[in-house]
């Protein structure tokens, strides 16, 4: 499988060096040149298959030409094993033809891992065959740190920075990363706010001399191994209800556009999917674009979904870039148009097409927290806030009653305590079995002043297992 840049002037890779790439150099982001389209007989072949072998089957296609069958699926069978659900991605039943997929059973307990625990061993097994080593430098506010981290522990071939904003992370949150030690993890609090630590990333990626000719990898979610990943529980999930001789409809609690893209992959892939809800909270960028056709900048709102907290979707490029018959220069144009102004709308067709491929809500705290008690009232189950933007945008956007609608689970309502207190709801989320000891484990972090030079002389003298580069 070749690789193409949505902006058209940057040369196709191969699936390997994607992996390492991160951005084109011309800016945009990569995409497969030529998706896989499966027939509905091979489809329904794939009924009750166990989730890595369904995996294979899915994105075989992906990594074809880099990674070899055995290797793939002896990986797969690792990532995949780490989840402490036998059903990996367990679908849980909310109401009539209603479904929460439960894609927090991973070991950071949020969806980020069935991506994350996969690039991670995918990494480390090309940089052994070549023979080199990578540093991985990443900011977090929560969710992708701990997930990177907990994806990279095992890798020989990698070091990992990962910066969080001193005292500004939830204590959950800060241990599950601090509390994973090893000699090439490397936890930086930093004293300043989430935007210096991803700045010092970008700035860190933009001049790399620092790296003394060692590579710099991305894991945030433009990465496509990333994308790839989460193109299989929807397979997965819409065989366990019927498909491919029924349709199904999925909303997805979308900040990046990064799940909610790999829904929309699985659709082009054959899959029969009538619906996808995009929904956000009140960083509602992409509902403007659906509901208004104004892709426009706006500033950013702290919510109770954190992990949505955006201002701009970084892989809605890759929509674009189909909106436009996968016209790179087009794109190119409208990106340029939308740095310069902070705004970006598409010709009325287009847009009409966008609306046939997607419907959409915006839901605020005070609907998130509604969603969280009604549907503990109704059956007991505890939504995290994420997943409750997922239910509330679902039930309001239905098109069909008579056809199973998924909502993604995201993340573990132990993550999100603020939500469900607020929600009005007594009984305190508790950590599961592999977690429960959290708060007796030891932890590891340094703390670093809000400077550049700081930070990159920390990664210098740490960036190999922890000696200097
Ligand atoms: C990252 C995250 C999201 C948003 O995912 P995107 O791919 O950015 O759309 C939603 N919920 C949770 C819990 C997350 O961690």
């Amino acid at each position: 499988m070749r690789y193409i840049s949505t902006r058209g002037q940057a040369p196709a890779l191969n699936f390997e060096d994607v992996l390492l790439a991160g951005l084109a150099s011309d800016g945009g982001l990569y995409v497969p040149e030529n998706l896989p389209r499966f027939t509905v007989e091979e489809i329904a072949s794939w009924a009750g298959l166990p989730y890595h072998e369904l995996a294979f089957r899915v994105m075989r296609p992906f990594v074809a030409g880099s990674i070899d069958d055995a290797d793939f699926k002896r990986i797969l069978e690792e990532t995949y094993g780490v989840f402490a659900h036998q059903a990996v991605a367990p679908l849980t039943q909310l109401g009539a033809n209603e479904w929460v997929l439960e894609l927090f059973q991973g070991p950071t307990l949020a969806f980020k891992d069935f991506a994350l625990q996969l690039l991670g061993r995918l990494l480390d097994h090309v940089l052994a065959k070549r023979n080199e080593r990578v540093v991985i430098m990443g900011a977090t506010s929560g969710d992708t740190g701990s997930a990177a981290i907990e994806g990279c522990k095992a890798c020989d071939n990698v070091d990992i920075f990962i910066m969080h904003p001193h005292n500004r992370v939830s204590e959950v949150q800060r241990r599950q990363m601090t509390t994973i030690l090893g000699e090439n993890i490397h936890n930086i609090a930093i004293e300043g706010n989430f935007d210096d630590c991803q700045e010092m990333v970008k700035a860190s990626f933009a001049d790399q001399g620092f790296l003394k000719g060692t590579r710099l990898v991305a894991v945030n979610s433009i990465n496509w191994a990333r994308i790839m990943a989460q193109i299989v529980y929807y397979f997965h999930a819409a065989l366990q209800l019927g498909a491919p001789h029924r349709s199904v409809a999925f909303s997805v609690p979308t900040g990046n556009f990064g799940d909610i893209f790999a829904g929309y992959l699985a659709r082009n892939m054959g899959l029969p999917i009538n619906q996808l809800v995009v929904a956000t909270n009140r960083n509602d960028i992409l509902h403007r674009f659906m509901s208004g056709n104004r892709y426009d900048k706006d500033t950013l709102h702290a919510s109770l979904s954190p992990s949505m907290d955006i201002m701009v979707s970084s892989n809605f490029e890759r929509l674009l870039f189909d909106l436009h018959g996968r016209n790179g220069l087009a794109v190119s144009a409208l990106m340029d148009e939308f740095k310069a102004t902070g705004k970006l709308s598409v010709a009325d067709d287009r847009w009409t097409e966008a609306r046939r491929l997607f419907d959409s809500l915006a839901v605020d705290d005070e609907q998130t927290c509604a969603t969280i008690a009604q549907v503990h009232a109704q059956t007991g189950y505890l939504l995290d806030p994420h997943t409750a933007i997922g239910v509330k945008a679902a039930r309001d956007c239905r098109r069909s009653q008579a056809l199973p609608m998924v909502v993604l689970g995201t993340a573990h309502p132990v993550k999100f305590p603020e939500a469900v207190e607020k929600a009005g709801i007594a009984a305190v989320p508790q950590l599961p079995p592999h977690l429960a000891d959290l708060f007796q484990r030891e932890e590891r972090c340094t703390v670093l002043a809000n400077d550049l030079k700081t930070v990159q002389d920390f990664v210098s003298q740490h960036g190999n297992r922890g000696k200097p580069l």
